[in-house]
């Protein structure tokens, strides 16, 4: 009981914050909230949460603004709360480093989920850092130290680029990278690349992978946003 998380949820209307706030307090989680931005920041700066659940339509500071923000000092797992439906602002978000995006209206289970989704993969990446593991999912090995990549026991032969994209997306894994963070990642971030070779290179990837490449079963296509690897 005393190892719950702390999860800390910036809304500004009261009825979706109490909603969100039900939800979190009868599984497990602790919760503390601000109705603003600025009060969101502060509060992430003097209460570490485990997790903030974060709305884009503020009072004071836009969503947006608050995230990066946050971002500046923090590795913070954060889930945006967004009536806002676009791709781009979804895009936009996950490149100033939301962990994920909720749209409303959304269920408790959904939310739920994607909470424990964002709060296990933190603590992964936590223990990603002291050492190198391999990526072991349905038959399918990446093992990073020998950059050897294996299916059902057999060795899958990747290019370099492969290679990097799929340890790139598997040491991601459960979460969805966007087209443009993995341009800038694989090729740099002033390389000459379009949306085009990413996806010519997927399709190689996933024909040496998959085994219904228009059905993929490790990595799916977020469309218009990115891609996404099996967890
Ligand atoms: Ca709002």
């Amino acid at each position: 009981m005393t190892n719950k998380h702390t999860i800390l949820i910036i809304e500004d209307e009261k009825n979706i914050g109490n909603y969100i706030e039900t939800i979190v307090n009868s599984n497990q989680y602790k919760s503390i909230r601000a109705r603003n931005g600025m009060s969101g920041i502060s509060l992430c700066v003097s209460h570490h949460p485990d997790l903030i659940l974060l709305d884009l339509g503020l009072p004071d500071v836009d969503g947006m603004d608050v995230l990066r923000k946050i971002r500046e000092f923090s590795t913070v797992p954060v889930i945006v709360i967004s009536a806002r439906t676009q791709e781009t602002e979804k895009v936009e978000a996950l490149d100033a480093g939301a962990d994920d995006y909720v749209t409303k209206p959304f269920g408790s289970e959904e939310l739920l989920a994607r909470i424990r989704t964002a709060i296990r993969h933190r603590i992964l990446a936590g223990s990603f850092a002291h050492r190198e593991p391999s990526y072991q999912r349905d038959g399918l090995v990446i093992d990073f130290d020998k950059r050897l990549v294996t299916l059902q026991g057999e060795a899958i032969h990747l290019t370099q680029i492969e290679y990097k994209l799929v340890s790139l997306l598997a040491r991601n894994a459960g979460r969805v990278l966007t087209y443009d963070f993995i341009l800038k990642d694989i090729w740099g971030p002033y390389a000459d690349t379009d949306n085009q070779i990413l996806r010519v290179n997927m399709a190689n990837i996933r024909r040496k992978i998959e085994k219904n490449p228009a059905e993929p079963h490790y990595i799916f296509t977020e469309i218009g946003v990115g891609y996404r690897m099996l967890e």
